[in-house]
């Protein structure tokens, strides 16, 4: 296993440059590495096929800190915010028991949205109940960036991209309320909270490096100890809150609602 991060952290050394030829066999590399990984442990797997293709059961018990260098002019590497526009969700839980694992960034339909950083298209597709027409692209630092809901899809899988290359057109395809970029980084497939790392509303990268450590998928645990409660016929915010031994305010609180709020039966809560 160390040496298998040993091997990942040496491959995000060396890969950058503007030599395309370069990228693709540094991207080679880190499919290679992501494989043999997920065959030493078993708790790791890896499938091309779907978004988050190595998706480890406890990343945090399994990595060691590593720096990602976002961008790099001196060396021919740099990132482009995809599109500049207001945040309009961020990562995290929203409604209370739904976690969201990227950013929503406002757009127009048909407004350009172009690869953050140099790489390869992973995945190119569409995703009919989640994230409408999308790409997967993985760069040759380690890490990969999803974008979702796209009107139309200007690339497709195994095709080479610069950062700052149209990808896509804004659009609302898939679980979508309005025109909007779903925008994820992952590492590894888990996806990271980059809202400190990039302004999309000035359209400015923040910072050039990501620091990841076990504790930046702290959310994990979150996650794991949240529970949820399927509302019945006749329960209230009240009986509720008393069955999981918290207050209405703190239920309130957790699922966005007000303590006025009218309960449907079958409607998930957050209880914890
Ligand atoms: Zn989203």
């Amino acid at each position: 296993m160390q040496r298998s991060f040993w091997l990942l952290s040496l491959l995000l050394s060396w890969a950058f440059g503007t030599d395309s030829l370069k990228v693709a066999s540094s991207i080679r590399m880190l499919y290679a590495s992501l494989e043999s990984l997920s065959e030493q442990l078993p708790k790791v797997w890896w499938d091309r096929q779907w978004v988050g293709a190595c998706r480890p059961k406890d990343i945090r018990s399994i990595i060691a800190p590593v720096r990602i260098t976002l961008q790099k002019p001196e060396e021919g590497f740099y990132f482009v915010v995809p599109i500049q526009g207001a945040l309009n969700s961020g990562f995290g839980f929203r409604r209370g028991w739904q976690f969201h694992f990227g950013l929503d960034i406002d757009l127009k339909v048909g407004d350009t949205v172009v690869a953050a950083m140099d790489g390869e298209v992973r995945l190119a597709g569409y995703d009919p109940g989640g994230y409408g027409y999308f790409c997967v692209i993985a760069h040759p630092n380690g890490v990969e960036t999803v974008y979702g809901h796209f009107s139309r899809l200007l690339v497709t899988p195994e095709q080479l991209v610069k950062a700052g290359d149209p990808i896509g057109l804004g659009g609302s395809t898939g679980r979508s309320t309005g025109p909007h970029l779903h925008f994820e980084l992952r590492f590894m497939g888990e996806p990271i909270d980059v809202s400190a790392l990039i302004d999309f509303p000035s359209g400015e990268l923040i910072e050039s490096e990501l620091y990841i450590t076990p504790e930046t998928f702290a959310h994990l645990s979150t996650l794991s100890s949240a529970m949820y409660h399927v509302v019945r016929r006749g329960e209230s915010l009240y009986t509720i809150a008393r069955r999981y031994g918290v207050t209405v305010r703190y239920l309130c609180a957790l699922n966005g609602l007000s303590t006025r709020s009218i309960l449907r039966p079958g409607q998930y809560l957050r209880v914890r």
